[in-house]
């Protein structure tokens, strides 16, 4: 029997494993911005980057296999045996003419590349191999190596504070897309925003016009998949950004409220189901139709109303905006109808995908309706077959007795069905006899 002997690297080892062969070479090479941040935090890092002074082509010829994400911005990677890492030459940037990319970029030395970067606390870099001062604290954390700090991003991650390197307000006018990230990383890390960060995060608000409505997307996208969802959404609101995130959907608001209860409790994973709590804090989920504008039509809810506009300003996936709408769709149904619901569409509603995740939200929000239905799905539960019973017939069967192609298809096997669910009908044999009936 043969032992496997290889013992695999974890992604810091692997980092600092290029961290070494750069230095051996003369060069400067550090772990740099998030990776540096996390673990000050106390965090494992879910990626590492290298910065160096070593050039593209000197990447290159160190390393066997590396490859070029963006050799005009200094970056590569290099892998090895399924490992990868971003390593990246301290580079300035150009001018920021399009407001999101920087037209060039000049290599550059340490200082220079970390004055490029947002945020103080992402700023920092770390040389993993020169001996940490034992005596060095951060919030209870003593780093693994040597810090290298130009912008006093320690104090600020000390301190809990959310500070841009440099003019706050020149730094979002080059690329908008740091708003967006300031809000995610004072939610991820519960820091305070620096003041005057805050007040051009204010000014700068009505300027999400730069980015993408895919960045807008991904960027709320990563803040709402994190536990601190809730305090990302009344950051948001705190800095007049719900409006420029969600688009023309919020003139139909009510109010722009701060704080976002029902995001705060759902407990869920899914994307389109946070944003179905977040619409349902901000008022948008039951809008009267004589609200909206342009009209719907006739036979659109007013849900998808909302929902296929949250889909254009966050370019959301066609599954995110089926699930954000049965959601919506699913808990204004339970809200208004299901008190005086049959047998047959309660089970019908409650077999529906998203009936879990509509629920969640009626129980956050009507504990009373929310345990009453609870109730009644216990006693649907018990029925013969439950809520969710194997259709006794099928199209196939419909065929079998010549029933033509039609509307009236379907019509006849959901009446089928329905029999079948109210418990009026508990056999294949009394439903072939009532499709024989509904035949005639
Ligand atoms: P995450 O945990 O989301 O990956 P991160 O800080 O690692 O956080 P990345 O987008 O991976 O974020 O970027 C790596 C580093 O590059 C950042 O820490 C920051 O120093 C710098 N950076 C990224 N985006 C920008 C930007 N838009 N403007 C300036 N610097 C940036
Ligand atoms: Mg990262």
């Amino acid at each position: 029997m043969s032992r496997n002997t290889t013992t695999s690297q974890t992604p810091r080892e692997f980092a600092l494993s290029i961290v070494r062969t750069l230095q051996d070479a003369g060069h400067v090479a550090y772990f740099a911005g998030g990776c540096v941040r996390d673990e000050l935090f106390g965090l494992v890092p879910k990626d590492f980057d290298v910065a160096t002074d070593a050039a593209p082509n000197r990447i290159a010829a160190l390393f066997p296999s590396t490859q070029e994400v963006g050799a005009r911005f200094g970056v590569m990677i290099v892998k090895s045996r399924g490992q990868m890492t971003e390593v990246a030459t301290f580079r300035a940037d150009g001018p920021y003419s399009d407001r999101r990319r920087p037209d060039a970029v000049t290599f550059s030395n340490p200082q220079i590349d970390a004055t490029r970067r947002d945020f103080t606390i992402n700023a920092l870099f770390l040389d993993p191999l020169a001996p940490a001062n034992p005596s060095l604290s951060i919030g209870g954390v003593t780093p693994q190596g040597k810090l290298i700090d130009f912008v006093n991003g320690v104090d600020d991650i000390r301190n809990k504070i959310l500070r841009a390197v440099g003019d706050a307000d020149a730094r979002f006018k080059e690329d908008d897309l740091r708003i967006l990230r300031a809000i995610r990383f004072a939610a991820r890390f519960g820091l305070a925003v620096d003041p005057s960060t805050s007040q051009a995060i204010q000014r700068h608000a009505g300027e999400l016009s730069g980015i993408s409505r895919e960045r807008i997307g991904e960027e709320l996208r990563k803040m709402f998949l994190n536990k601190h969802r809730a305090n990302a959404a009344t950051l948001l609101a705190t800095h007049g950004l719900i409006g420029p995130t969600l688009g023309g959907v919020m003139d139909l608001a009510r109010h722009n409220r701060q704080d976002f209860p029902l995001l705060a409790t759902i407990d869920s994973s899914s994307f389109g189901v946070l944003l179905a709590a977040m619409l349902t804090d901000l008022g948008l989920s039951v809008l009267p139709r004589d609200m909206l504008a342009p009209k719907p039509r006739q036979d659109q809810s007013p849900q998808s109303f909302v929902a296929n506009r949250i889909r254009t300003a966050l370019a959301l996936s066609n599954e995110e905006l089926q699930c954000l709408l049965g959601t919506l769709e699913g808990a204004a149904a339970i809200e208004a109808a299901w008190a005086n619901l049959p047998i047959a569409p309660r089970k019908r509603l409650a077999q529906t995908s998203w009936f879990a995740d509509a629920l969640a939200m009626v129980r956050a929000q009507n504990p009373a309706l929310g345990a009453a239905v609870d109730v009644d799905l216990a006693e649907l539960t018990s029925t013969p077959g439950g809520i969710a019973p194997p259709h006794f017939v099928t199209g196939d069967d419909l065929n079998s007795v010549g029933f033509p192609a039609g509307p009236r298809f379907k019509q006849v096997l959901d009446k089928i069905y329905d029999a079948q669910l109210s418990g009026e009908i508990t056999t294949r044999t009394e439903a072939l006899e009532l499709v024989r009936r509904l035949c005639v």
